[in-house]
Parts: structure tokens; sequence; C-alpha cells
């Protein structure tokens, strides 16, 4: 299945106008904007196509609320439908709950990792960078953004890489950011350590991975 490419904006609109609660859904995935008072969705919180607020909302089933979370979340950490099924039906295997592991795996990918280090202005930006060989893990070159690291990994930045312009801007907006805490960096070894799995609570993802197994579970 093909990316999305058109304007990513109206994704986070689509969202926020189907959020019962009312609540500002941002994906994140326009970089440094998402955080300007720029953001589509700080400016208007309207779905895609429609003038005012509020107007034209329908009641949704459950089965479309299950798989508007599942779209969002797919979309939130950029992976293709087939892929998003592959992470699913591995959770499934595993013991324990498979929701929690699900979001896991999503987390632990490689690129979201960069982005989490502040090392990327966004996910796609991460997904380019890895591409482009710039990162290493346990000192092997890998350029695959959904290899899944695990604990006790080291993840760091290619010694000529760290000269690259896009490398080094990243580098410093990441000295006023602070990682998760199941990352740890270290700022002279242009590295970082990944400590454990990351729990719930220290994944900011604004989904109900219970809706999506749910979806799954059908
Ligand atoms: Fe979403 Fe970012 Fe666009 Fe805001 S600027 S609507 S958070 S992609």
């Amino acid at each position: 299945m093909s990316r999305y490419i058109g304007p990513v904006c109206r994704l986070c609109r689509r969202e926020t106008a189907a959020s019962k609660t009312g609540e500002k859904i941002k994906l994140f995935l326009k970089g440094d904007r998402c955080l300007t008072r720029k953001c589509a969705v700080e400016r208007r919180g309207t779905a895609p196509g429609q003038k005012t607020a509020g107007k034209a909302r329908t009641k949704t089933s459950e089965y479309g609320r299950q798989l508007r979370e599942k779209q969002k979340m797919r979309r939130y950490y950029g992976v293709h439908e087939t892929q998003f099924e592959k992470y699913f039906s591995e959770a499934a295997r595993v013991p324990g709950q498979t929701g929690r592991t699900f979001l896991q795996l999503l987390e632990r990918r490689l690129d979201n990792v960069i982005y989490r280090l502040n090392l990327a202005a966004s996910r796609a930006q991460a997904r380019q960078l890895v591409s482009h060989r710039h990162f290493r893990v346990n000192d092997k070159i890998v350029n695959v953004p959904s290899y899944v690291v695990k604990p006790g990994d080291i993840v760091s930045i290619g010694e000529r890489s760290r000269k690259a312009t896009v490398v080094e801007s990243n580098l410093e907006a990441a000295r006023n950011s602070r990682p998760p805490e199941w990352l740890e960096w270290d700022e002279q070894q242009y590295s970082a350590k990944v400590l454990q799995l990351p729990a719930r609570e220290q994944i900011d993802a604004p989904v109900d991975e219970q809706l999506i197994v749910e979806y799954y579970s059908r």
C-alpha cells in the first residue's frame, strides 16, 4: 500500500474533528511547525473541507471508533498498513497485554527512537536520515527505519554524519530538550543507550491501543 502524500495537517484536523472529547489531536507530522501557532489544529479544529466547528458531526459506530484509532496510530508512526498488521500479529504472539506490546514495538522503531532523541524534527525526517546511513546501532550502520531496538542497544551518530548540516542543526536543537526516560543520551559520545522497554506512561502517543486490539480481534 502506498504512503499518504497529501497535506499532512489534514490528518490531524480529521482526528481532532472526530474526537469525542473535543481534544486537539496533534500527530506531529510537520516538525517544528507543530509546536508553533501556525499548527493547523491550533488555528482551526474543523475537519478538512468543513468551515465551521461542530458542523456535520455524525454518530460514530463502535467499529468506526476502532478504525479511526487504528488509522490515527498508523499515521502517527508513519507505518504502512501491511507492516502495521505485522506488528500487531507479533504483539499478539507475546504473552501479556497485546495493546501495550504493540505500542512498544512501534515506539522501539529506529526512526521513532531518533525522533524521541530529538535528533530529527519529525519521524519523516528521521526515516530519511536513517535511510541516508547517518546512524549506527551497536557500532554497525543501520539504514532500515523499521529496525526495532532492544534494551542495551547503543544508537549513535556516525563520525562524518555529525558534521552534516541537518544533523548539526538537529543536535543544536536537541541540547534544549530531554529524551524519554527509557533512553539515555550521552552528548559527549553522540550516542544513546536503550535502558529498558518503554513503559506505557513514557509513550507520548495520543491513542487508545485497546480500541486497536478490538479492531483486529473482530
Ligand atoms: Fe498536525 Fe503538525 Fe500540522 Fe499541527 S502542524 S496540524 S500537529 S502536522
